[in-house]
């Protein structure tokens, strides 16, 4: 698969080479070099744009029905290839094969949702005040999108973007992560095979500061659907020099409350997996943890062993690993930086704190999840996101002091509880200022409804039949009529 992807971009229905292919995409648990994509040159963004122009017209002009079709085509023909395309993705950006293939056949999964809401587009009638008039709302395809995507879910990420564009009758440009390229190729590849037509889906490759700009700032770009870091998210808002739609899904800093009522061990199951999943590279990973004072200490214990209970290895070679590499020095780098930052400020480091031992490990970028008691609003672990696998744990003493910590970020994407007292989690849930609250599970997002976050972590939804909604205008048609009689 990687050989008919490397020094690739997709382009009006066909992978074409790249003109410089000179950027190479390195594995991130051995530092060898996997393959090479072009940086797009401007004629190479212009064609791509322009292939996307071309197809809006008539893939907008299909029935809903035949949109489905070929979004239930993808999800099938991505399913059927789940194992070689996990295994490009762990080559790419370093989880273990199996996670990446559970995150392919949740790109399935969402083909086959939005390939059904394609088919329940609708609009409204609203009553006028004389009976001679009546509105029509008609819903119409946005345009043509550019979609900037980060490496973290090389695939669901791009999934989510595409799924509910082309679901609306909007065609793409897709620009991933320059270190996770050959992950969204490879969809772009199965949507030529599934007979999508040519110029519907294009994949261009490139540094975002350069080629992602370039889509921020085409005029020929209609809606920019971005997830990444707060930052440039920000950057992509004030740069645009048209006016286009934008949905910007950004950075978190997700907080768990733990209370006197909840199931202790459920809690720190919870928590072991949202904190360390994906090395902690997750916008809505667990950051920072609050817990009531009466079952502080035992919390924190429990949570150390279940972090040294997790496995950390190269993801190829072990499949079942709990964590594989990080996908790049930079979030390693990060997460030392808040270790660092934390134990100088009087942290306690509970587990990990440290890269696994063995010379197998030497040339990746691996660390050991790493749990941290005792912190405070003045350290970065508590406040920034980390995208790394540590987590900060701090005691509460009320249910309001808890409330205000959590509350106590700029971000505002997800937020969990664990509780069992019916009016514990009725408060927290209100008070909570989160886009997401995950009450006695930490699967913040499911496909069936709206995820998006607030504040700083962003502008717009993804999933559910909002996430299609994101990629369509409102049209109101008002009619006048010479009714008969009148
Ligand atoms: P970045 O913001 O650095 O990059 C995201 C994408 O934007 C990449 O494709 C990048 O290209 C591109 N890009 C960079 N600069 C520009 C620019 N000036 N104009 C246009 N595009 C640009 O984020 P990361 O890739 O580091 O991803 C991690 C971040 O993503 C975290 O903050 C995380 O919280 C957030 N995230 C949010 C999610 C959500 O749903 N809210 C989900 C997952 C992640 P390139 O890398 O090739 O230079």
């Amino acid at each position: 698969m990687l050989q008919e992807l490397d020094g690739k971009m997709l382009v009006d229905g066909a992978l074409v080479a790249a003109e410089s292919p000179d950027v190479e995409v390195c594995d991130p648990a051995t530092g060898t070099v996997i393959g090479r994509v072009g940086a797009a040159r401007p004629q190479e963004i212009e064609r791509a744009i322009a292939a996307a122009r071309a197809a809006f017209r008539p893939w907008a002009d299909l029935s809903g029905k035949a949109r489905s079709g070929h979004l239930h085509a993808l999800g099938d023909a991505i399913a059927a290839d789940a194992d070689a395309m996990a295994r490009l993705m762990t080559l790419e950006q370093g989880k273990p094969v199996n996670e990446a293939r559970g995150e392919i056949m949740k790109l399935a999964e969402a083909c086959h949702f939005y390939a059904e809401e394609a088919t329940r587009i609708h609009g409204e009638t609203i009553p006028n005040d004389s009976p001679d008039f009546t509105s029509i709302v008609e819903r119409e395809p946005v345009g043509v999108v550019g979609a900037i995507t980060p490496w973290n879910y090389p695939a669901e990420l791009v999934g989510w973007k595409l799924c509910g564009a082309l679901a609306a009758g909007c065609t793409i440009v897709i620009k991933p992560a320059e270190i996770t390229p050959f992950t969204a190729l490879a969809i772009g590849a199965k949507c030529v095979e599934v007979g999508i037509p040519a110029g519907v889906v294009n994949v261009i490759t490139g540094p975002g500061s350069v080629v992602g700009q370039a889509l921020v700032e085409h005029k020929g770009i209609d809606k920019i659907a971005f997830t990444g870091s707060s930052a440039v998210g920000l950057r992509i808002q004030q740069s645009a020099t048209s006016v286009k739609q934008m949905s910007l899904e950004l950075g978190g800093n997700c907080p768990l409350i733990v209370t006197a009522s909840a199931n202790i061990d459920a809690a720190v199951k919870g928590a072991a997996r949202r904190s360390f999943r994906n090395c902690g590279q997750i916008c809505i990973a667990i950051n920072r943890i609050y817990v009531v004072r009466a079952v502080y200490d035992t919390f924190v214990e429990k949570l150390a062993s279940a972090a040294d209970a997790l496995s950390v290895a190269n993801g190829i070679e072990n499949p079942d690993a709990d964590l594989g590499a990080m996908a790049s020095a930079e979030p390693l780098d990060k997460t030392r930086q808040h270790l660092d930052d934390a134990t100088a400020k009087g942290a306690r480091l509970l587990a990990g704190g440290k890269a696994p031992e063995g010379s197998v490990f030497a040339k990746g970028h691996f660390f050991r999840p790493t749990v941290l008691a005792d912190c405070t609003h003045e350290m970065q672990i508590m406040t920034e996101e980390t995208f790394g696998p540590i987590v900060g744990i701090a005691p509460f003493d009320t249910l309001d002091e808890a409330v205000t910590l959590a509350n106590d970020t700029p971000y505002g994407l997800a937020s969990y509880v664990f509780a069992k007292d019916a009016d514990e989690i009725r408060y927290l849930s209100q008070r909570l200022d989160y886009g997401n609250v995950a009450v006695n599970n930490v699967d913040a997002g499911i496909m069936n409804a709206p995820y998006g976050g607030r504040k700083q972590s962003g502008v717009g939804y993804e999933h559910g039949r909002e996430g299609m909604l994101q990629y369509m205008n409102f049209k109101h048609v008002r009619m006048r009529f010479d009714l008969p009689g009148a």
